[in-house]
Order: C-alpha cells, then sequence, then structure tokens
C-alpha cells in the first residue's frame, strides 16, 4: 500500500516538486477549531475526519477502511496562514499528483466492507452541471449571512450533459460495457427443501408430492460426483469451469469448449444454515450427498454451522464474512 499510496508531506529538500503538489492539492483544512465555516464541518465536526492521527505504519482496520502512514516526522507547510502535518495529508498517488497537477484522492479498496469506494463513481450519475444564481441575506440579528432555504425540486431537476465523445461512442452504438468472463448462476438449497413451481390448476397433494424430488445444479452437482472421480476436483463454485449444465436434460456435461466460472446465489447470514450451508459449498470438493458437505475430519457434523465452525470458518456469532474464500463466494 505505502509503495503506491501516500499520505505524508514528501521532504521539502529532497522532492521540492512532490511536497508543493502536496501542499498545493492535497491537504484538507484548515478546518475545525481554525476554521470553523469549511465546508466539511458539519455539527461542529469534520465530516471527513481531519485532521487524522498519526500513525507509525499502514494498516486495515478490522471495519476493513485503510489507516495510512501518518508518521510524526516534524514535517510541516502553510496553508491559508495555517501551519498542517502530516495529520491533513489526503491520500494519494504522488507521481499522479505531480503528473496531472491536481487534486487525486487515491483509496486502497481491497475488502468487500470497503466496497462504496467501488461503485461510488458508477452511481454518481452522468457529468452534468447544475448552477443558480442565489440572493443571499444578511441576518439582521446576528450579522451572519444567510443563504435561501433549499429548494429541493429545484435541485431534483437535473440537466444532462453529453460531451462531443460521448455522443459520437454512444451514436456509433459502441459497448458501454462487457462482461468476462461468462458466469453460471448456481441455485442451492437445503435438503428437501429446493423449490417447486406448479400451476394455479394442479392438485395440492401432486404439488406435495414434488417436494424434494427436483434436480437442480445443486443435487446434480453431487450425482455427478458419485458417477465420476475427476468432477471431485472442484467445488460447487468450480464445476462450471469444467462441466456445462444442460438446462433441458438437467444433468451436468464435461465441457468441450468456452469458459464458465460459477458464483452461488447470495444467502443472508440470517438465514442461518442456509448461509453456513452456501459457505461450505464454495470449499467442500467430492460431496456426494448432502450429509458429505458437512464431514469435517471424518466426522459428520449435525448441522452447516457446526461444520463451518469446526472448520474455523467463522470468527464469533457475528460474523458475517469469511477471510477464506471471499472470492470465491
Ligand atoms: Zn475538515
Amino acid at each position: 500500500m505505502d509503495k503506491i499510496i501516500n499520505a505524508e508531506l514528501p521532504d521539502k529538500a529532497e522532492d521540492p516538486t512532490g511536497f508543493e503538489a502536496v501542499v498545493q492539492f492535497m491537504l484538507h483544512g484548515s478546518c475545525r477549531e481554525v476554521n470553523t465555516s469549511c465546508p466539511c464541518m458539519i455539527a461542529g465536526k469534520c465530516s471527513k475526519y481531519y485532521p487524522r492521527d498519526f500513525c507509525p505504519y499502514t494498516s486495515v482496520s478490522y471495519d476493513g477502511y485503510p489507516v495510512y502512514r501518518r508518521r510524526k516526522d516534524g514535517r510541516e507547510a502553510e496553508k491559508n496562514k495555517h501551519t498542517l502535518d502530516n495529520r491533513s495529508v489526503v491520500p494519494h498517488n504522488l507521481d499522479q499528483l505531480v503528473k496531472y497537477q491536481a487534486h487525486l484522492n487515491v483509496e486502497w479498496c481491497n475488502k468487500h466492507r470497503s466496497v462504496k469506494y467501488l461503485f461510488k463513481y458508477m452511481s454518481k450519475g452522468l457529468d452534468m452541471a447544475h448552477a443558480s444564481v442565489q440572493e443571499v441575506r444578511r441576518n439582521v440579528n446576528n450579522g451572519n449571512m444567510n443563504a435561501q432555504p433549499v429548494d429541493e425540486i429545484e435541485t431534483f431537476l437535473k440537466c444532462r450533459y453529453v460531451s462531443a465523445s460521448e455522443a459520437c461512442w454512444r451514436m456509433f452504438a459502441f459497448e458501454i460495457q462487457y462482461k468476462q468472463p461468462h458466469v453460471q448462476h448456481l441455485t442451492y438449497h437445503l435438503e428437501t427443501e429446493q423449490d417447486v413451481f406448479f400451476d394455479d390448476s394442479e392438485a395440492p397433494d401432486d404439488v406435495l408430492n414434488r417436494v424434494g424430488d427436483a434436480i437442480t445444479t445443486h443435487t446434480e452437482w453431487m450425482t455427478t460426483n458419485q458417477k465420476h472421480e475427476d468432477a471431485c476436483q472442484l467445488t460447487y463454485a468450480e464445476f462450471p469451469t469444467k462441466w456445462v449444465w444442460d438446462n433441458n436434460g438437467k444433468i451436468w456435461t464435461r465441457r468441450q469448449k468456452g469458459f464458465k466460472i460459477g458464483r452461488i446465489y447470495f444467502a443472508n447470514p440470517n438465514s442461518e444454515e442456509s448461509y453456513y450451508l452456501r459457505l461450505l459449498l464454495n470449499i467442500v470438493k467430492r460431496a456426494k450427498c448432502f450429509p458429505d458437505l458437512r464431514i469435517v475430519d471424518k466426522v459428520v457434523h449435525p448441522t452447516y454451522k457446526s461444520a463451518c465452525n469446526s472448520l474455523s470458518l467463522l470468527d464469533g456469532d457475528d460474523e458475517w464474512h469469511v477471510a477464506l474464500n471471499e472470492t470465491a463466494s
């Protein structure tokens, strides 16, 4: 992380260009007590949590956010007549900063808990400009400047700006996005709890007779494991890489061409056994029936949760995710 992201003032003598760029673009503040009218101030606090604490080394906090190195090395810089130090440096990449000479916040996001960073800009909307001229009145009582009340409806009326290059791109119908590789969604269920589909006109007894009978990608994965030794080399999630699901014949056949990865449908941790079953499906191989999924060291555990526990997949009762196989899940 330290190789890519810097959150400290460079040495002024050694790297004057870097130092100048950080001072000009990447110092947050001053806010708090010295400048309470700074836009970042909300309810008397800096909403961006500056100045941060000094920190001798970079680490990742328990909630997945990076805590960057900000050493107490005595380096300081003047900005707007205030003296700031490493605690006020916004994380950035020094090379990029010097090259582009603009505010460039770079953050590390390798944990799904900081997923906000990954999708923030995709969901922020298109490039647009929204401007208005407003009268600002001075409050007769305290002399402060009062902005007009915010008209939320007017704020909601947004104007879309399409640049020339984007307009051309769309007119030529070039791809805006593509997906690679192909993904096979994998359903799963507890034993005999597969979905049952029926017509309104069907007799309830006929429907009930079918409960637990349906062949699914999940049950058929275990059946394939019974029949083929090489199938046992793969977890359920890995199965589509080497096997193809035939939805008409309800059977997995060996893959001849192409490539797909498998992803098992999400389970809410509140769903208890379903959730724990899903964790196991991402790591267990050669399961030929449901109880096989609960085997750890030749012991068949009574519940999926207990199997997960003995595999050390859970930190505690409040465990929401496993470090192991996070990408596969
Ligand atoms: Zn602030």
